[in-house]
């Protein structure tokens, strides 16, 4: 039996790329594997969104380098493949750094993996091309017994690519144009999903909210295909990540308002809180927009938890600025946010801006802002404390006895229950918050009594 390991770096995207080429693999007669020890074929799932994300591709690779070599000693083959983002952005440039690898592709080819790996045993193979043909549409469906073994909550990915061009960002250029997969495929994987035990799904989309996809009757939105996805039976919460404030239209803030299954959580980076960077990253919207935005989905669905993404030392960003950014995070006091020091990219506006920051004020910046999401995430955290909420258990728990889920507001729980069961949806009291988890116990479900 062929044994593939494919490690995915980044976001959600990657992971579930991952899974589809482990999806593609199986049909080839590639099992997974946890570690690349026991592996004939290693894949690695790059992201290039900063520099040191791109930077560990080349890290890792030195190591398997010296793992191949040691196989190929004791007469072993291994192939190593590089795919994901980085292998679109530097392609051939990671053949030349690292002639142990023997295949590098890109995220919209892999569906054409079997006959690349084929190609690669006479030579390497490089292949960034993005093609006309949608990958989607040649990708095997993953068996019932595997989706299983992920889980009962899984990613789907409805959107890729992007055209904003947000003056800092590598995606438009690593994934090209945005790209919306037509509705019947996108409720076809989760009917699949669903059958076979899954309750929650993402749709992922590096601009997820920009959905536009070819349906029965015309081009169909996010909120509408979120309508859709409701109807199939055992999906009991929806979620979609990234969004973009621009595209945050009416129709989609009714839909946290009116669709139970939507779940009240949602993710949309601002990135700075000054309305002069705002411009200068491209952004396309200000500050008093953006909160404007946040008071109107406020309204649909009161108790949202709010998550964001933000950039410091963005090239320009004085003082004043980034205490503009720090005033937002006050204002709208987010559940949680990712916050990044601004990375130049290769051929992006951004990286030939003058006013580059150094990295002691980033540093800074960086940590005052973290210190702040930190201290509004506690203070959401232990507001639930004594409040009941349901929770989808997803596994077993640390200890014995336990069972780890999430909260509707993407808060993850652990409740002491041994009547339970993964992919129950389990009323629970919040007892205690600790520093990333809720502790609780399960509470009778009035909804469920005789
Ligand atoms: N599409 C999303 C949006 O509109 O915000 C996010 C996409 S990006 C994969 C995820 C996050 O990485 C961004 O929101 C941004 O905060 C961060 N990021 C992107 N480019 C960056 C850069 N050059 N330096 C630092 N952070 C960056
Ligand atoms: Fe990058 Fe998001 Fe901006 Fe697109 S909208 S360019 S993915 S940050």
């Amino acid at each position: 039996m062929k044994k593939v390991h494919i490690k995915s770096y980044g976001c959600q995207m990657n992971v579930y790329d991952g899974q589809r080429m482990a999806d593609v693999l199986g049909q080839e007669g590639y099992v997974e594997t946890a570690t690349p020890d026991d592996a004939d074929l290693i894949l690695l799932n790059t992201c290039h969104i900063r520099e040191r994300a791109a930077h560990k591709v080349y890290t890792e690779l030195g190591k398997l380098r010296d793992l191949k070599r040691e196989r190929k000693a004791q007469g072993r083959e291994t192939t190593l493949v590089v795919a994901g983002c980085v292998a679109q952005a530097e392609g051939a440039e990671i053949q030349r750094r690292q002639p142990a690898v023997d295949l590098v592709i890109g995220p919209q080819t892999y569906h054409r993996l079997p006959a690349l790996l084929a190609q690669a045993r006479s030579g390497r193979v490089v292949d960034t091309e993005l093609p006309p043909e949608d990958k989607f549409g040649h990708l095997p469906a993953p068996k019932p017994a595997v989706i299983l073994a992920r889980g009962i909550s899984a990613f789907v990915t409805v959107q890729e690519g992007c055209d904003k061009f947000c003056a800092f960002c590598v995606v438009p250029y690593t994934r090209g144009a945005e790209f919306s997969r037509p509705v019947a495929q996108v409720i076809a994987e989760v009917e699949r999903l669903a059958e076979s035990g899954v309750q929650d799904v993402s749709l992922l989309g590096q601009n997820v909210n920009a959905y536009h996809g070819k349906g029965p009757d015309g081009v169909w939105t996010l909120a509408r295909l979120m309508h859709r996805i409701a109807e199939v039976p055992g999906i009991t919460r929806i979620r979609y990540t990234t969004s973009h404030p621009r595209d945050m239209d009416e129709e989609l803030i009714a839909a946290h308002r009116d669709l139970p299954q939507v779940m009240p959580f949602l993710h949309l980076p601002v990135q700075a809180g000054s309305d002069r960077i705002l411009a200068a990253m491209n952004r396309k919207h200000t500050s008093d927009e953006y909160r404007r935005l946040i008071d109107k989905i406020r309204m649909a669905r009161p108790d949202i938890a709010l998550s964001s993404d933000f950039i410091v030392g963005f090239p320009g960003e004085s003082d004043a600025d980034f205490e503009e950014t720090l005033r937002l995070i006050a204002d709208v006091r987010f559940a949680s946010a990712y916050s990044f020091k601004y990375s130049p990219r290769p051929g992006t506006p951004a990286a030939e801006l003058a006013e580059q920051i150094p990295l002691a004020v980033m540093d800074e910046r960086l940590h005052r802002l973290q210190a702040l999401v930190e201290e509004h995430r506690q203070g959401f955290n232990h507001a639930m404390v004594g409040r009941t909420v349901e929770i989808l258990i997803e596994r077993a728990g640390r200890h014995p006895g336990q069972l780890a889920g999430k909260t509707p507001y993407m808060q993850a729980v652990q409740i002491e229950s041994a009547t339970h069961r993964i992919g129950d949806r389990v009323l629970a009291l919040i007892e205690r918050a600790g520093s990333n988890s809720l502790f609780g116990r399960a509470v009778e479900r009035p909804d469920l009594a005789a």
